[in-house]
């Protein structure tokens, strides 16, 4: 039978199957000894252990098509990034950070803004605006409203998804409406799950249909940048890239070099300013640590 790791612990494999149940599994002999270890996110082979109901043996790991290091997470999708309008305010050096760590992995990322019930039309459409112009996707939500729902669910359908945002933002109400269903499926080993979910630092993943599963991630206030060489930073920065190939020169970081066409565009409001001064001060934070 098919299925994929929904979470790792002490050695246990929970694999949510082709079948709607999730079984707690052990990993055969042979992973061990190649070192290669299952991940979360690993689509596997199970084989159901004799006269146990809920009990398995993980006996194939499929090609993975990715993996994440942090959180360490196999055959990502996408991400979600969920960050409210007001109440928290918005840090937009965190999500900017956020979304450098996904452009390094290749994983696509959509944008949340939440409680837009907080917020004004104005500020709405800016960071829409922003956001929007460096080519990301972005959905205004409000889970208190019940707006937005449906575009996130439409975003979900289907992907493996890692969910990121700071506390408070509105993470479980706007994805809690989505898991009743298969919870009451799972039953059980969802609910041992879920109590054992304060004691543990490792990502884990959430089905919410046979095929959609949400990637919980601990730990999100204190994303630093690690082993990037400050010139390359500015790969990550999608809507630099259009001006990058008119630049005078190759390899153009962008900040004082002459003839430089992203700045001319910045000039031109064509980049937004607040992205770009995120840049710069990230550019700066690489090139410090370097000295050190
Ligand atoms: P999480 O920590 O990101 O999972 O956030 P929660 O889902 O626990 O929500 C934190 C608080 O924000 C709760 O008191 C929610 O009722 C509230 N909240 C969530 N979504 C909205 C929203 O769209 N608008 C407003 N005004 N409050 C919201
Ligand atoms: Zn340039």
């Amino acid at each position: 039978m098919q299925g994929k790791i929904i979470k790792g612990i002490a050695g246990f494999y929970y694999v949510y199957a082709e079948d709607g149940n999730t079984y707690e599994c052990r990993a055969k002999g042979i992973f061990r000894k190649d070192k290669f270890k299952p991940l979360v996110g690993d689509d596997v082979d199970i084989t159901v252990l004799d006269g146990k109901e809920l009990e398995g043996s993980v006996t194939e790991i499929h090609k993975r098509k990715n993996s994440l290091i942090r959180p360490a997470v196999a055959n990502v999708d996408q991400a979600l990034v969920i960050f409210a309008m007001d109440n928290p305010k918005p840090n937009f050096m965190l999500l900017d950070r956020f979304l450098i760590m996904m452009e390094r992995e290749n994983v696509p990322a959509v944008i949340c803004f939440n409680k837009k019930d907080l917020a004004t039309e104005e500020e709405l459409e800016f960071l829409y605006e922003t956001y929007r112009s460096c080519g990301y996707q972005v959905i205004m939500s409000s889970a208190l409203k019940g707006e937005g729902l449906g575009e996130i669910e439409e975003v979900l359908k289907g992907k493996t998804t890692v969910v990121a945002g700071p506390s408070g933002v509105g993470k479980s109400s706007l994805t809690n409406s989505l898991q009743e269903e298969v919870e009451m499926e799972t039953g059980e080993i969802s609910r041992k799950l879920k109590r054992g979910k304060h004691t543990t630092r490792h990502a884990q993943i959430i089905p919410v249909a046979q095929d959609t599963f949400l990637v919980d991630t601990p730990g999100f206030s204190s994303l630093y940048i690690e082993n990037m060489e400050e010139q390359e930073l500015k790969d990550y920065f999608p809507e630099f890239r259009e001006y990058e190939g008119q630049c005078r020169f190759q390899g153009c970081r962008h900040i004082h070099e002459p003839g430089c066409a992203v700045k001319e565009a910045l000039e031109n409001n064509k980049i937004s300013r607040l992205r770009y001064e995120d840049y710069l001060e990230l550019h700066q934070e690489l090139k410090e640590k370097r000295r050190y």
